[in-house]
């Protein structure tokens, strides 16, 4: 499965939480600490690597406060013998 990463730009996020809501692999969550604006900002949590880079949170953000990384290390070929 293909391998993902997210960074979150804090100051921008005000918390809606759609994107912990929609993430398939449930790896966001809201921290406890608040912004430069006073809103509790989402992070990744994601200690066993099950990021897949799909981007669903990046569109759905109406802030556009997440990027996301994905590998795209080419798969080499298999050659039968
Ligand atoms: S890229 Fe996909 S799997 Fe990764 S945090 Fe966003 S919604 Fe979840
Ligand atoms: S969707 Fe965007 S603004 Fe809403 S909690 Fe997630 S990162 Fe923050």
């Amino acid at each position: 499965m293909t391998q993902g990463c997210i960074i979150i730009d804090a100051d921008r996020c005000k918390g809606c939480g759609l994107c912990t809501d929609v993430c398939p692999q449930a790896v966001i969550s809201m921290a406890t600490t608040f912004n430069a604006r006073g809103y509790h900002p989402t992070q990744l949590v994601d200690p066993l690597g099950r990021c897949t880079g799909c981007a669903v949170c990046a569109v759905i953000c109406p802030d556009a406060a997440i990027t996301v990384y994905r590998d795209v290390t080419p798969r080499v070929a298999r050659v039968p013998r």
